[in-house]
């Protein structure tokens, strides 16, 4: 298969944005916005505001029903997202990427307030992605050189979750998906 170029990459956002974000009062494309605003907000990385942008890319690429979890299914999508990215992002963006669904059993591990913060459907998926990590887990997290930027990005997910808040277009973060892509993916 062809490697994407990022055209692809924001047609999928058009194409697929539109779909509620599970179980949440925003689409794709506004938690997706949203998440990147707050990381642009908190002078992140451009490659970290970019796994912000893409951190839920999975659900626009898999055709489940967009209350799978409730239903008891998994969807995995930090892996099918992290896959896709791949192609066009070097590490930085990509293993924040892969691990914003353990950051978040990371953060109920370590911290007593966080689970009382999670929305509902946050609190559902928890169940199907194995619950609060253990001790040996929490220490295997913490060895990998991105996990801070995945708890970084985790807090933006958790929050980038409300109907009311503007945010810049789509087209705003091109530039920043352009700077952190590997040369051939730029169009
Ligand atoms: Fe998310």
């Amino acid at each position: 298969m062809a490697t994407p170029t990022i055209r692809e990459l924001l047609d999928l956002f058009e194409r697929h944005g539109n779909s509620q974000y599970g179980g949440e009062n925003v689409t794709q494309l506004e938690h997706a916005l949203q998440a990147a605003t707050l990381a642009e907000e908190e002078n992140a990385s451009p490659e970290l505001i970019v796994a912000a942008l893409l951190h839920d890319l999975g659900h626009l690429l898999h055709n489940l029903p967009e209350n799978a979890p409730d239903q008891g299914i998994d969807d995995h999508h930090e892996n099918l997202g992290y896959r896709f990215a791949c192609q066009l992002f070097p590490q930085a963006v990509t293993e924040p990427i892969r691990m914003h669904v353990v950051a978040k059993r990371y953060l109920c591990a370590i911290e007593p307030d966080y689970f009382s913060t999670l929305s509902q459907p946050s609190v559902v998926s928890l169940g199907l992605q194995g619950g609060p990590m253990n001790e040996h887990e929490i220490s295997d997290f913490e060895l990998n050189p991105f996990a801070q930027d995945a708890v970084r990005l985790r807090r933006w997910d958790d929050t980038a979750k409300d109907p009311t808040v503007k945010t810049s277009p789509l087209s705003h973060f091109k530039k920043y998906l352009s700077e952190v892509a590997f040369k051939r993916s730029v169009e």
